[in-house]
């Protein structure tokens, strides 16, 4: 109590400080905003009961600042008191996202302050809005306030005697979204108080925010997962003691990583919040996030990406320490920056803002959680955490509004007070952008239209549209140093405002290991992940050349040529062609099993012949899928198998869909059918008596997978109830409880055996191997192995298997995370050893971005001298991360990895640390395996370490030399397709989809093209 008088106390002095600073904005103030509405604040009425609940919420009197003590009362605009009856943040209540947009439509409705948007429909069908609040003449000209800041995006169209005439004229948009992540439930809730305080409040701080700015509100970006999280904790409420059903699924396809996805754009929330933001173009991108004590404010430890502009890594440091000291001039400890992520992966939503000039910055709050809990602090004090949390903070929802919404509006207010910096810093990213385009390689990037993946060519180009970006064509063939552009190629200009997001989606990455530890992906490169080629321009007289600007999306159409009864269509791993198939089951199909010539034409092996070929049927999905036919007189003499359309089983399980939603989106965007189901109903058994393929996507790996599960006393459901309407979409459940269990695994075993094929990746490809199910294949666990989310090369070893049908090439990039790492063969033991030892702290290295790229190229490795690693490297002391073991990733945990590599510490640096390796042997090998029933190794890692690493980050790639990527393996009459790559992540592996699909395509005769052959099945087996 007595603590809380003196808070009080302290509460007005500040407010008289804020009125005196509010003195020196006024004159700034007087033209936009009229007396009556400064006279207005002196009488405002304090709701009294909305205040003693703040109060009475807010768990420990430290978490409180006098921007959010109390709010104002209103005749005519419900408060969130009023209209829910209850306050956000009082515990025992949480908010359905469909109840925000209620409350939002009312206050749009008794404010003129207000508008709401409806920015876009989720993946499962649920609208996204964005709330604008801002002053009442401001609201009636929104139009004109983002052309202002349309404009000053691009400063190729004016002057800037214009600019600065528009930065005089606009206000900053700050851009607040909410709760992408859906367990961390916070958000949402601060976003609904803070709408209306900004509507009804007459302070001059909350005055100066509403004058100046606009703020624009998406209450929570993952509708999907918020109304599942809130279901969940309706449960909880009503259910005491009985375990929820939890949050195994958040949006439709992903969790967690649904903020992984600003590469790729493969989401509906991150397509609408891409949209959103064009439409916009806010000042600040701020994304709010729950996770570590009390408060962390973005900023990172770098490395951070060389796409940032200058000025933005500046104001990253600017408003964090600006939040820093204002909290801790409030008393409020806890505040923090720098040691939490890195800032060098551009896949998070909030770098939208970052590559778009913005400034886009996230916070971690301490949770939610919808009731009061203690936070054991303890924290010691760091330059980067000069007011640390102590050991005896009362935490709970209320504290999390308080924290939340009081450093935003401090971030808010400095933005709207100093409107015209941050406008002029907006214009000078833009225009710097422009600049260096136009002086500094590379000048842009060239994509042939022409390429063998054209489809994939054109779809890459839509996806930088989409990010506002420009693509131009090439109205004329011409050469630009080595490269002969066609007329029609694409060319990505680099002297454009957004051309950082042309970087991120066309350059290739490097990621020196004497950096601190990555936080996600080291590499993304997405024309090899894509399998396209692209060029890098740095030949500035292409900038000159003619070319057309696109004004609408690249669509290929595809062709049928020739007339005859036999149509062949060619294989370009473009992945409608699998679309095409299922579109059309009903047709007999086959594949070609090696290369011909036909009319003219070369096909590569896995063509798709068509005999008596209903033309007027197939043209017009020939046609729309941009796929190239030829129809013929008559079939070519090669060997051909047919292309039987399998029944597809899909296993996800009860702990994590995280990383299978991937592979899911993938198989529903190509419009591949599948039974989607459990893992524990493996054990149902009679798999092959319903499936022809089981597809078991990444979700842990090992035994782990086998025994673990879901756990409890009782059976746990997973449905939709009264309690929980939202729950049950995509798979239910009476009960989650269990996984596949030795039984499931015998069964999947018996299904191989039987003659269906089994596709894994990552962590799934682990099972067999580890149970001896498939001899000679090894997995080994090499410590030394340093492979964060990198982007690194195969070669194609047996390209007559099926599997790598359509690939025309002799090497591939493929995403690839510390494991598993894979040998197929007798030996194997002692490999992986060294790179190891002790973790010696060393200095640390200031300026690991002048470390020389050691990267390679698809085409191979640099020439002599160039830039492969010195053997025993200039990399050493450190301990390389450990094979992935690791699970799935919690869903509370903001800082677990996102997918089961295992976090190696941090790298010292300096060879005077390198020390004697200390690597675990892989296990050894099994010997003696038949040949004819051997495992095929389809895709292997080169054998030069030096020739591995095409983007990201590496050490150690002497453990991954020479071994398998991708392995067909013979069990019975049956295959076990394994990859130790990840063919579907994240929306951006699509030049690695058709591994998958082919494997499907093909299911039924996977062994052709193989040597020696494999024995048919005796009769008995059949
Ligand atoms: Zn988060």
């Amino acid at each position: 109590m007595s603590i809380l008088a003196v808070r009080q106390r302290f509460a007005f002095i500040l407010l008289l400080c804020s009125l005196a600073a509010a003195g020196l904005a006024s004159t700034h103030l007087a033209a936009q905003s009229s007396p009556s509405k400064t006279a207005a604040a002196a009488a405002q009425k304090i709701d009294a009961e909305y205040t003693a609940k703040i109060t009475a919420a807010t768990p420990d009197a430290r978490i409180l600042t006098e921007l959010v003590d109390h709010m104002p009362a209103s005749d005519k605009v419900p408060s969130p008191l009023k209209f829910f009856g209850y306050i956000p943040g009082e515990p025992g209540h949480m908010t359905y996202h469909k109840d925000i947009v209620r409350y939002y439509e009312a206050l749009e409705q008794a404010s003129p302050r207000v508008k709401l948007f409806k920015i876009g429909v989720t993946d499962e069908g649920r609208d996204m809005v964005a709330l604008a609040v801002a002053d009442e003449a401001t609201i009636k000209q929104l139009d004109k306030y983002k052309q202002i800041t349309a404009r000053l995006t691009d400063p190729r169209k004016i002057a800037d005697a214009e600019a600065k005439q528009l930065i005089a004229a606009g206000k900053p948009i700050y851009y607040a979204s909410g709760s992408i992540h859906s367990p961390e439930t916070g958000s949402p809730e601060m976003l609904t108080e803070l709408a209306f305080r900004l509507a009804v409040e007459e302070t001059p701080f909350i005055q100066t925010i509403r004058n100046n700015a606009i703020v624009v509100i998406t209450p929570a970006s993952e509708v999907d997962g918020r109304e599942k999280a809130v279901d969940n904790f309706n449960y909880q409420q009503k259910n005491p003691g009985k375990p929820a059903p939890g949050m195994v699924y958040w949006g439709k396809y992903v969790q967690h990583d649904n903020n992984r996805d600003g590469i790729g754009v493969g989401l509906k929330l991150t397509q609408h919040m891409l949209k959103s933001f064009l439409d916009w173009h806010p000042t600040v991108f701020h994304d709010l996030h729950e996770s570590v004590t009390l408060l962390h404010v973005s900023t990172g430890t770098g490395p951070y990406n060389t796409i940032v502009d200058p000025i933005q890594v500046d104001e990253w440091w600017i408003l964090a320490q600006t939040e820093m000291m204002e909290m801790t001039k409030r008393d409020v400890p806890g505040v923090w920056t720098y040691n939490y992520y890195d800032g060098w992966v551009p896949n998070y939503m909030f770098w939208i803002g970052v590559t778009h000039n913005s400034i886009g910055r996230f916070y971690e709050t301490q949770s939610f959680r919808g009731a009061n809990y203690p936070v054991n602090g303890n924290q010691s004090r760091e330059w980067y955490r000069p007011n640390p949390t102590p050991n005896d903070i009362m935490w709970g929802p209320r504290a999390n509004v308080n924290m939340q919404q009081s450093a935003i509006l401090i971030a808010m207010n400095h933005v709207a007070k100093n409107k015209d910096t941050f406008l002029e810093n907006y214009y000078l990213k833009n225009k710097h952008t422009v600049e260096r385009g136009k002086t500094k390689a590379p000048f842009a990037y060239v994509i042939p239209a022409a390429q063998r993946r054209r489809v994939e060519a054109a779809d890459l180009m839509n996806l930088i549209r989409r990010e506002g970006a420009e693509v131009h064509t090439a109205n004329a063939a011409f050469s630009v140093g080595s490269v002969q552009v066609a007329p029609g190629d694409y060319i990505v200009r680099m002297d454009q405002p957004y051309a950082a997001v042309c970087e991120t989606l066309l350059g290739v990455q490097f990621y020196a290991p004497e950096n601190p530890r990555p936080y996600d992906d080291t590499g993304w490169s997405i024309p090899l992940l894509r399998n396209l080629k692209a060029y890098r321009i740095e030949d500035k007289s292409i900038l000159t050349q003619p070319m057309t600007l696109a004004s609408a999306d690249l669509k290929i159409a595809g062709a049928i040529a020739g007339t005859g009864r036999v149509l062949i269509v060619d294989h370009t791993t473009d992945n409608t062609l699998v679309t095409f198939r299922f579109q059309h089951a009903n047709v007999r199909m086959s594949a070609a099993e090696k290369e011909f010539d036909a009319a003219g034409h070369r096909f590569a092996p896995g063509a798709f012949v068509i005999a008596d070929a209903n033309r007027a049927a197939l043209e017009p999905s020939i046609k729309e899928l941009g796929l190239s036919a030829w129809a013929v007189d008559a079939a070519p003499n090669v060997p051909m198998h047919d292309l039987d359309v399998p029944r597809i089983g899909y296993v996800h399980t009860w702990q994590s869909t995280q990383d299978e939603g991937w592979v899911r989106m993938a198989f529903d965007h190509f419009k591949v059918p599948y039974t989607y189901f459990a893992s524990p109903k493996l054990k149902e058994g009679n798999l092959r008596g319903k499936y022809d393929v089981i597809v078991f996507p990444h979700a842990g790996s090992g035994t782990g997978l086998i025994t673990n599960g879901v756990q409890g006393a009782a059976p746990i459901p997973y449905k939709q109830s009264a309690d929980t309407p939202n729950l049950g979409i995509e798979d239910s459940t009476d009960d989650m409880r269990g996984n596949i269990g030795i039984e499931g695994l015998m069964e999947l075993y018996k299904f191989v055996q039987q003659g269906g094929v089994l596709i894994t990746e990552g962590g799934t490809s682990t099972i067999f191997p580890e149970y001896n199910l498939t001899p000679g294949v090894n997995l080994e666990q090499p410590e030394g192995l340093y492979a964060r989310g990198s982007v690194l090369k195969t070669i194609l070893n047996d390209k007559t298997s099926p599997v790598l049908y359509g690939f025309d090439q002799n090497a591939l990039a493929v995403y690839f995370n510390q494991a598993p790492v894979m040998r197929v063969g007798a030996g194997g033991g002692g490999f992986g050893g060294g790179r190891g030892g002790p973790n010696i702290p060393g200095i640390p290295n200031m300026q690991p971005n002048a470390v020389t790229p050691r990267l390679t190229t698809l085409e191979g490795p640099a020439a002599a001298g160039g830039t492969q690693p010195a053997s025993g490297g200039q990399v050493g002391g450190g301990r390389g991360g450990r094979g992935g073991r690791g699970a799935a990733p919690a869903a509370a945990g903001e800082a677990a990895p996102p997918e089961g590599g295992g976090r190696g510490a941090a790298f010292a640096s300096g060879d005077q640390f390198a020390s004697a390796g200390q690597g675990r042997g892989g296990r050894g090998g099994f010997g003696g395996v038949d040949p004819a029933t051997a495992p095929r190794v389809l895709l292997q890692f080169p054998n030069d370490p030096n020739d591995l690493l095409l983007s990201g980050v590496l050490v150690g790639g002497e453990s991954l030399a020479g071994r398998a990527v991708a392995i067909d393996a013979p069990i019975g009459k049956g295959h076990v397709i394994m990859f130790a790559n990840r063919p579907y992540w994240r929306w951006q592996t699509q030049g690695n989809f058709f591994l998958g699909f082919n494997a499907i395509l093909n299911w039924n005769d996977l062994d052709a093209g193989r040597t020696p052959a494999r024995p048919a099945p005796t009769s008995q087996e059949r």
